[in-house]
């Protein structure tokens, strides 16, 4: 809910997301799909839309989006048609795109969306069609002339369309994070929105409560989920003041400028007429086995949700941990390795806490991480040991992540085990006690707090090496008498 001038506003959104199909050739034609090369390398005759040339459908294409309809737990329909979408364009050789238009191939679906606190919503997802992604125009090579690189023209790109059952900015950042988790987790898309192969368009629209729904406006290829955050917090505030101020809100494409943080007028929106949308001539309807899309279902791995249920009750963890551990398969393969046979919630601790936030500090992604899960799990096994406390253990966890060394090799070489031996913390709590006359006075009088300062001084004291709940024990004996 947001507050206006005159009063409460809800925002309602929906998502278009364009995900490139993980293929190697594009949806009709043999030409590869690799990114980064040279402009214009990876054009086929019928990508450059030769008089003659004739698309023939990519069948790892319709796998892939058949697996990704069954992950979004959608209809997948026995039939579907291919049809072009007519437009000019200087990046559109064809001057028409193929799409799918009232027959996609993937219908009605759904996808949970895990929010901050914890819980989930469920977001209905309206279909995915397969269609051909346009080329790109170049305006920054030549001083006078726009140049055309056509190496993305006909590459495969599943669209992905949900109700406009979002209705915030957060809401939608979870959206767009989760659809792009289960992508990866079932490899039809990796997922990458810098390189490009996951754009969202943004509808937004504003409303009283209650009400029906508003004229909406929708934001193009936004590539980044902090961006789809940022524009959805702008417009929906622009949409309230125009209101507000008696004006009416024209629906019309925008563009979001990340630079300033704002949405921008690109064209009145077009309707589905503009684009006389017909059955594409030059390919059969689109026909699926029953049986093949049962095999393809079996393919499918064991997907964020199921896997979030399952380390709640497995590994009794809570849900947003487990929401944050199963977001990627990787993160969630690791946990598993460092979790089996030791403490579940401590596994889940470090891997959130130490790890994250030292790959983030770092700047390197988890991929990359210098820790195994087997060297962690070697460390938390030192902390259940009692050889170190769990403050020696995150200076061992830096030592780690910096060199890659063994954690016991750690402790060895620069000897940091922990000190357990009564004696010895004994005698370093005396002598504390003898150099502070006036907190132990404190102590006796009540105040309970002096107690953290002793156990710092000690800790001080044996170089960081006390184990802590010994000194604890032996501080209340010695203040008590
Ligand atoms: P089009 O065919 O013009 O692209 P659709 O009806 O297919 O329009 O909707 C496109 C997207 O816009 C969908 O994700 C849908 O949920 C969303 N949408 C539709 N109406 C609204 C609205 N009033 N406010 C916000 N989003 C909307
Ligand atoms: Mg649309």
């Amino acid at each position: 809910m947001m507050q206006g001038r005159t009063g409460d506003w809800e925002t309602v959104i929906g998502l278009e997301v364009h995900a490139q199909v993980a293929s190697r050739s594009k949806l009709f034609s043999g030409a590869s799909t690799e990114f980064g090369a040279e402009p214009n390398a990876q054009v086929s005759l019928v990508d450059a839309a030769m008089p003659g040339m004739l698309p023939v459908l990519n069948a790892c294409a319709v796998e892939q989006a058949v697996r990704t309809g069954l992950a979004l737990n959608a209809r997948i329909n026995r039939v579907s048609i291919f049809a072009r979408k007519n437009y000019f364009y200087p990046d559109l050789p064809q001057g028409y795109q193929i799409s799918q238009y009232e027959d996609p191939v993937v219908g009605a679906g759904s996808l949970r969306i895990d929010l901050e606190d914890g819980t989930a919503r469920d977001i209905g997802i309206t279909r995915l069609h397969l269609e051909q992604d346009a080329g790109k125009s170049v305006h920054d090579r030549d001083p006078r002339r726009t140049l055309v690189d056509l190496n993305r023209a006909g590459v495969a790109l599943m669209e992905i369309v949900s109700e406009p059952d979002l209705r915030s900015a957060e809401e939608a950042g979870a959206y767009v994070a989760k659809l792009r988790s289960i992508l990866r987790y079932i490899g039809s898309c990796d997922g990458n929105m810098q390189e490009g192969s996951l754009r969202v368009d943004v509808n937004i629209s504003v409303r009283r409560p209650g009400q029906d729904l508003g004229t909406r406006c929708e934001v193009k290829n936004v590539n980044s989920i902090r961006f789809v955050r940022q524009a959805i917090e702008f417009e929906a505030r622009r949409q309230i003041e125009i209101i507000e101020d008696g004006g009416e809100i024209e629906q019309e494409t925008r563009l979001f400028d990340a630079d300033r943080g704002v949405t921008r007028s690109m064209r009145n929106k077009e309707d589905a007429h503009d684009y006389r949308y017909f059955p594409d001539p030059d390919l059969p309807p689109l026909e699926l086995d029953e049986d093949w899309i049962a095999a393809l279902r079996e393919t499918l791995p064991e997907l964020p949700d199921a896997k979030k249920r399952r380390f709640t009750e497995e590994y009794g963890l809570a849900a947003a941990d487990a929401a944050t551990l199963v977001a990627e398969r990787e993160v969630a393969d690791y946990y598993e390795a460092v979790a089996a046979d030791r403490d579940a919630a401590m596994a889940a601790n470090w891997v959130t806490g130490e790890l994250f936030g030292a790959l983030n500090r770092a700047g390197t992604a988890f991929s990359d991480s210098p820790v195994d899960a087997a060297a962690l799990g070697r460390l938390l096994d030192l902390v259940s040991d009692g050889t170190l406390s769990n403050r020696l253990a995150k200076d061992v966890f830096e030592i780690m992540f910096e060199t890659g060394g063994d954690p016991a090799r750690i402790v060895a070489d620069r000897d940091m085990t922990q000190v357990s031996d009564t004696a010895t913390l004994e005698a370093a709590v005396d002598e504390v006690i003898a150099g502070a006359p006036e907190q132990v006075a404190q102590f006796a009088s009540g105040n309970q707090k002096v107690l953290g300062w002793f156990v710092g001084q000690v800790m001080k004291a044996t170089g960081g090496k006390a184990n802590p709940k010994a000194v604890n024990e032996i501080l209340r004996n010695r203040l008590k008498a």
